[in-house]
């Protein structure tokens, strides 16, 4: 389990997460941040100062926004 970034950062990519972050875990991806779920320790301190609330835990990534659950294990190699 771990905490997903969704596509409300495909237009706003501050990375503020990626500075709080403490175990440098985010990543930019093709058109989007994207966190490594065999890194992260869902500590959700880039919840909390992600600017468009694109970041959630796993468990609680609205349905409409379930592909990116996807798109981070796929770029991180996990399925
Ligand atoms: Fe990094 Fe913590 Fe966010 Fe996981 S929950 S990506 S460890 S800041």
């Amino acid at each position: 389990m771990a905490f997903v970034i969704t596509s409300e950062c495909m237009t706003e990519r501050a990375a503020d997460c990626v500075e709080v972050c403490p175990v440098d875990c985010i990543t930019m991806g093709d058109d989007q941040f994207l966190i490594n779920p065999n890194t992260c320790i869902d500590c959700g301190a880039c919840v909390v100062v992600c600017p468009v609330e694109a970041i959630y835990f796993e468990d609680e990534v609205p349905e409409a926004e379930l592909a990116s659950i996807l798109k981070a294990k796929e770029y991180f190699g996990v399925v």
